[in-house]
């Protein structure tokens, strides 16, 4: 058996490659058949045969030993109008499980999922982050360790960690590079994060940007689930982008695409952590926000997020900004309001770079003002993007919760290490059976 199968992505037979449809036709079309049913849960046996090329016959073939094998399940019965009912595949439940941690600038969020993606265990706990990064550290292997415990599986049944981190980072050596962020550029610069994780668990891991495991996300799970092109926006604690072209994330030349955060507006504004002045991320980012409420607060301007902070302004929150705005609240709406500005301004740059059709927004701002800023953002938008460009664009809110980029990680790393599962399932069955 091959070491190295290549994974059929590809979602129609016009998108595949030659190399992929020979690929298909090797030894390792078993394994590559079920990098296909792990990508798209539910899938028909005529589907599979659509997407690959091959007969229905060799498909029905290659699904029965998946399902002999015990990582395939035939589930329930699609239908069709046409009387042939075609049986939906998937991915059997227990076959392998993941977990998937976020380290957010505020919390670090762990989700086990199980081989359907399902989230089986999470727990979350403040990061702390102006602690420092030997103390973060400690704290994510420490509630790592727990989830490892609480979620009461046999060890050797996690196969895997996949993490999302806001800093820059080379996925391919899971190095965090830098964090531009109050006091972590020197904390985080060349932080082996993969390496680490690697050696405290024993487990094969992955690292990857925050906002594009946010996006996988919305691709696997999400507003994006249907859709094969489409930007996905993420106004957090920072700001990012992702773009899916014909299903995939384009990473750009080096990995580092989607820095929207960093696009400057102004000049002349704020110096941003990345060197730069007038990023979008110093003007709108959850930070900016509520930098400016507690600053016009301090200054004596009158709110309403005064009294939800309990007078204790370190407390004030994007939920308590955004709330205020709800009740009229004067300096919560205005600041919304110039914070939309400056994201549309940006967002209106990509859209005429990009010409996507659909924007998805999620991070913690949409989370807990979506229905607020949506039609701001709308309206910035048709007026300073290109007309034809801004003409048919549809804006919608992820509908994801806060463990989004957990999920995106889990994920992340499942579809990494499911050869290795494929491979240790071949090894654990008796001989006879594999053949
Ligand atoms: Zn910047």
């Amino acid at each position: 058996m091959s070491k190295n199968p290549t994974v059929i992505a590809a979602a129609k037979p016009d998108h595949m490659t030659q190399f992929e449809r020979r690929k298909l036709k090797s030894a390792d079309t078993e394994m590559s058949i079920f990098h296909l049913i792990h990508r798209h849960q539910g899938v028909s046996r005529i589907d599979l045969a659509k997407r690959t090329g091959l007969s229905e016959a060799t498909l029905s073939g290659i699904v029965r030993g998946l399902i002999k094998k015990g990582l395939v399940i035939e589930s329930g019965k699609g239908s069709t109008v046409l009387g042939r009912k075609p049986v939906s595949l998937r991915v059997c439940a227990d076959t392998a499980y993941f977990l998937g941690v976020d380290l957010e600038w505020d919390s670090v969020t762990v989700v086990v999922t199980n081989s359907l993606d399902e989230v089986v265990h999470q727990v979350e706990t403040p990061t702390k982050m102006l602690e420092g990064r030997d103390a973060v550290l400690q704290r994510t292997c420490k509630i790592i360790q727990e989830a490892l415990k609480d979620c009461r599986l046999p060890k050797h049944a996690i196969k895997g960690i996949g993490l999302a981190h806001p800093g820059v980072i080379d996925t391919q050596n899971g190095v965090v590079l830098s964090y531009p962020r109050p006091g972590q550029m020197t904390e985080w610069k060349n932080v082996s994060l993969k390496a680490m994780l690697e050696k405290e668990f024993g487990l094969p891991a992955a690292i990857d940007d925050h906002t594009r495991m946010m996006a996988v996300a919305e691709k696997c799970f999400g507003m994006g689930a249907s859709l094969n092109d489409f930007l996905f926006v993420s106004v957090g604690w920072g700001i990012g982008a992702t773009i899916f072209i014909n299903g995939e994330a384009y990473r750009g030349a080096d990995g580092f695409a989607g820095e929207l955060g960093h696009m400057s507006l102004d000049e002349n504004g704020p110096l941003c952590f990345c060197g730069s002045h007038g990023c979008v991320e110093t003007l709108s980012s959850c930070t900016a926000i509520i930098e400016t409420v507690r600053r016009a607060i301090l200054k004596g301007v009158d709110s309403t997020v005064r009294d939800l902070a309990e007078g204790d302004l370190d407390r004030i929150s994007i939920e308590m900004v955004s709330r205020a705005a709800v009740e009229n609240d004067k300096l919560a709406s205005r600041v919304l309001e110039e914070a939309v500005v400056h994201i549309g301004a940006a967002l209106s740059s990509v859209i005429n770079l990009l010409n996507p059709r659909t924007v998805i927004l999620g991070g913690l701002l949409f989370r807990h003002a979506g229905p607020l800023l949506l039609e701001p953002l709308r309206q910035v938008v048709s007026h300073r993007a290109m007309e034809k460009s801004a003409h048919q664009i549809q804006f919608i809110v992820s509908g994801l919760g806060s463990n989004a980029a957990a999920l995106g990680s889990a994920r992340l790393i499942s579809e990494k290490v499911l050869d290795r599962v494929y491979e240790e399932r071949c090894q654990a069955l008796p001989r006879k059976q594999v053949a």
